[in-house]
């Protein structure tokens, strides 16, 4: 088996940074990306490591959290609707936050639903590629 840390490498390849709401962040998509991989053994020039603080001085990941899991690039796991969503027999979850959870997922039929992405949602980054998405702030 191969184990390889993708996220490592893509911060060391200059592809983005971790944003303040602890996910990958790029420059031209912001946080709505998707990672794969592909394996190979081609030699590939790598390029330089991302420099720049695509963040700033925003803090809105960290505002619009309803639930407080968020301060800049740490994450309070069982404070997070997703986390809580994994089941309701998990016993470490803030007992205000599975109060919440209903409140901040979608449940577009009564057998499905969208987790909360409010900390995706509301980044500027990349706001121009898909200004089409809904925002929370
Ligand atoms: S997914 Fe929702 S609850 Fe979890 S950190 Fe982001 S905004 Fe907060
Ligand atoms: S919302 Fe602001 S602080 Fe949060 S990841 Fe995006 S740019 Fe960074």
């Amino acid at each position: 088996m191969i184990v390889v840390n993708t996220v490592k490498r893509i911060y060391a390849r200059g592809l983005g940074m971790q944003g303040k709401n602890t996910v990958l962040i790029t420059r031209e998509y912001g946080p709505k990306i998707r990672l794969g991989a592909v394996l190979t053994s081609a030699e590939i020039e790598p390029d330089d490591p991302f420099s720049g603080d695509l963040c700033g001085d925003c803090k809105r990941c960290i505002r619009t959290c309803p639930t407080k899991a968020l301060k800049p690039r740490e994450i309070a796991i069982k404070r997070c609707v997703v986390y809580a969503l994994k089941g309701p027999e998990l016993t470490d979850v803030y007992p205000d936050v599975r109060t919440l959870t209903e409140k901040f997922i979608t449940r577009p039929t009564a057998r499905s639903l969208i987790e909360c992405t409010r900390c995706l949602d509301v980044c500027p980054i990349g706001r121009e590629t898909h200004g089409r998405l809904p925002v929370h702030a």
